[in-house]
Order: structure tokens, then C-alpha cells, then sequence
């Protein structure tokens, strides 16, 4: 079996793996010449990271991840902790701990796992087509690549969506700009092991440690969409729109770097059911366009890599019957992270402003249940257990 895999983010680079361990002929097309991910860093949570386990890389995985022993609330405005609670009920309850990681250490990681040199730098696909015997990308050198399967992982703007729903689909915009990147760990603005979260005004700033002494850190916008910032100049846009927040809050402002900062305008797609045509099929956020409020876009991704697998484990010489399979495996669950992580998307950033300050207020007394609660029903529910 041949797969022709468009795309090398982390669902068509968790693909490759996936299907090369069980004796595909894979080939990974990538339209960027270099590996340059666009946000600094995410968050992989536990079911993302059974997930690299299960593909081999639980060393790899491990040395790249930020140690979380517990997280926080904090009052954007005065700096008071709102709760702080451990993360140990959650670890031992899901049996592995999340890992916060550098999204480039990420991406090469999984590239030099893959194989990078394998990797076809520079060709961007421009239609797909399939039928009864191969499916076949174009790319826009005039070149193609044949396989038994198509597995389209070319993001969030994929083209191959249009070719398997049979038309164009409209992304919503979720009301928010994320700003982006990495600082120095530095106490005054969180704890070295902690996910601190600073709330207010239907905003959030947040950090959360990686390897090497870093933070992820990143700012909630709430804004129209369609406005633009030149690039280097999110200190001086960050430090007006939080003028009023707490020390800690002016602290990493002061600490990051303005060239460095990533800015992306968040949007989600309604889920749909329908992933497969014929012999190509999509993944990753292709797939499954969420908002990053749950952190569980990429590790969704990883999943679809491993149910991939597992589909074609139990059909290795059915195209069709293992398509079929990995499509009524992943959809439901994938699309209900997107429905969940709209939900909580809509309290974080002031939707309805009365519900935000309810959040607010339970967070005052929030002792850890409910929100590890909520992060475990996230994490439940994927193919590696
Ligand atoms: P992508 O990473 O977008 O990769 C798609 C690849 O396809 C790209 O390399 C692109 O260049 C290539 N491509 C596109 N079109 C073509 C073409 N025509 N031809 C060839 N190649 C093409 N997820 C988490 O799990 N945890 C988090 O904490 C988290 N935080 C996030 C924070 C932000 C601000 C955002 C925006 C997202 C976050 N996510 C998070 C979501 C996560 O980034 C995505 O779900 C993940 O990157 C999806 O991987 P993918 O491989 O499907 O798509």
C-alpha cells in the first residue's frame, strides 16, 4: 500500500509515522521549503501524548515537554490568586502527565522521526482526484504523486475539504486574536511548574513552562476581526490593551520579544461527519478546525494518525472498508472537541459577559475538581487509552 500524504504539520508528519510502522510506502508533500510553524508552542495533553507513546517517540516526547505540576487562576487586574490546585488527581486519573512543547522542537522532532531528508519541501498541491485504483495529487509545478490513498492533513484552509464536501466552507471567527511566543521562565510572572492563568475582562494572558527554562505564554484579544499589527510591534500593542492588568502581566510584556510574537486570528468550523471520499481522506485540522481553548487541535490530530493506523490494521487490503473505519472513529469524538472547546471559548471571552463573571466567581472558589473535571473529559475518549 502506497500513501500520498499532503501536508507536514503535526497530523500529516503523525500520519507518516503511523502508517510507515505498518509497512506503507508513504511519501509526505509540504508546499513551506523549510520547517517554520506558525505559534510558538502548544499544549499536548495526555491523550496527544499517548498518542507520540504509542508511535515510538515517549523519550523524544518527554525531553521536549514543560513539567506542569499544577495549575492557577489569577485576577488579571489585581493579581490575586483567584485557586491553585494540583494537576497530580488528573495524571493519575489518565495515567500520563501532559506536556506543554516548543511547536518547532515539536515539528522537527516528528520530521527527523519520519525521516526529513523523505520529506518533498516546496510543493504545494493544488487538486486531488481519485479513482477506482489510486488517487493522485496535482502539484502547482505541474508534477503529481499517485498512491493507493490521499491523506490530506494540509490544515485548517485545506483545499482537499472542498474535493471531499464538494464545495467551499465558511470558518467562524471566535471573537479573539491569540498572541503568541516564548520568554525566560521568571517567577514574577508564574510559577516555573505551575499553568498560570490571568483572567478579567473577558481576556486572558497565560504561561506555561517547556523544556529549556521557558514559558509559552499568550494573550486573549478580544477584537474584530480583519485589523492588522505590524510585525514587532505587539509590546506596545499588548501594553495598552493590558495597561491596567497586574505586575506579573507587566512583567512578561516587558520580557518578550516583539519580532518574535505570533499573532493569529482564531476561527472554528462546525464538525462534520463526512471525511472520505473514495480513496482520500482527511486529517487533522483539515478535518477538524477548532479553537484552541481545550488545547486539543493537534492532539485531536495525533489521534486521527493512530486510529488511521489501527483502521488499516483491520482492513490491510480494503481502501475502502479501513476509510470507512477511521472515518466513524474519529469524527464524533473529534467533532465534540470542537463543540466543547467553542463552549468554553464563549465563557473565556465574554460571549455572554454574565456568564463570564459567574466563571469568574466559581473560580474563586474552585478547589481543582471541576476543571480537572473538565480537562479529563476532554482527554478521555481517544484510541490509545
Ligand atoms: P497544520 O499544523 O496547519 O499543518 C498543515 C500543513 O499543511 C502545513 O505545514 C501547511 O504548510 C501544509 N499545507 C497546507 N496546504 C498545502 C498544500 N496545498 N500543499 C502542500 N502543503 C500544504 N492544539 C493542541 O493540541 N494544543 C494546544 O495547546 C494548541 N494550541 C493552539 C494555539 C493556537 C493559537 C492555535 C492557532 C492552534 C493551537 N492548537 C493546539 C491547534 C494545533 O495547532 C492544530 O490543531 C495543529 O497544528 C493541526 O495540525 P495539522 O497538521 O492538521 O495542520
Amino acid at each position: 500500500m502506497k500513501a500520498v500524504i499532503i501536508g507536514a504539520g503535526m497530523g500529516g508528519l503523525t500520519a507518516a509515522i503511523a502508517l510507515k510502522q505498518i509497512g506503507f510506502d508513504v511519501e509526505v508533500y509540504e508546499r513551506v521549503t523549510e520547517n517554520k510553524p506558525v505559534g510558538a508552542a502548544i499544549s499536548v495533553w495526555s491523550n496527544g501524548v499517548k498518542c507520540l507513546n504509542y508511535l515510538g517517540l515517549e523519550k523524544e516526547a518527554a525531553e521536549l515537554g514543560g513539567i506542569m505540576d499544577t495549575m492557577s487562576y489569577v485576577d488579571g487586574f489585581d493579581g490575586s490568586t483567584m485557586c491553585r490546585f494540583s494537576m497530580a488527581p488528573l495524571i493519575e486519573e489518565v495515567g500520563q502527565r501532559p506536556y506543554p512543547m516548543a511547536r518547532a522542537e515539536l515539528q522537527l522532532m516528528l520530521m527527523n522521526a519520519y525521516g526529513i531528508d523523505d520529506i518533498h519541501f516546496g510543493k504545494k498541491m493544488v487538486s486531488v482526484t481519485d479513482g477506482e485504483d489510486s488517487a493522485t495529487a496535482t502539484f502547482d509545478d505541474g508534477t503529481t504523486a499517485t498512491g493507493d490513498i490521499v491523506i490530506a492533513a494540509d490544515g485548517a484552509n485545506s483545499l482537499v475539504r472542498e474535493y471531499v464536501l464538494g464545495g467551499p466552507v465558511q470558518r467562524s471567527y471566535a471573537g479573539y486574536v491569540n498572541f503568541n511566543g516564548l520568554v525566560p521562565i521568571d517567577e514574577e510572572i508564574g510559577s516555573a511548574t505551575e499553568w498560570t492563568t490571568y483572567v478579567g475582562d473577558s481576556r486572558r494572558v497565560s504561561v506555561m513552562p517547556v523544556s529549556g527554562d521557558r514559558f509559552y505564554f499568550f494573550f486573549d484579544v478580544t477584537m474584530p476581526s480583519g485589523e492588522t499589527l505590524e510585525r514587532g510591534a505587539a509590546r506596545e500593542f499588548l501594553a495598552e490593551e493590558f495597561k491596567d492588568w497586574a505586575p506579573g502581566v507587566q512583567k512578561l510584556i516587558n520580557s518578550l520579544e516583539p519580532d518574535k510574537v505570533n499573532r493569529v486570528e482564531i476561527f472554528d468550523l462546525d464538525p462534520f461527519d463526512t471525511w472520505v471520499k473514495g480513496r482520500v481522506a482527511l486529517l487533522g485540522d483539515a478535518a477538524h478546525n477548532t479553537t484552541p481553548d481545550i488545547g486539543q487541535g493537534g492532539c485531536s490530530a495525533m489521534e486521527d494518525s493512530v486510529a488511521l493506523q489501527f483502521a488499516f490494521t483491520n482492513h490491510p487490503d480494503d481502501v475502502h472498508a479501513a476509510l470507512a473505519e477511521y472515518q466513524e472513529a474519529r469524527a464524533g469524538r473529534a467533532g465534540d472537541l470542537v463543540l466543547r472547546a467553542r463552549k468554553r471559548s464563549e465563557v473565556t471571552h465574554g460571549k455572554d459577559p454574565e456568564k463570564t463573571e459567574e466563571w469568574y466567581e466559581e473560580l474563586r472558589h474552585e478547589d481543582g475538581a471541576n476543571v480537572l473535571r473538565g480537562i479529563i473529559g476532554n482527554i478521555k475518549g481517544g484510541p490509545v487509552t
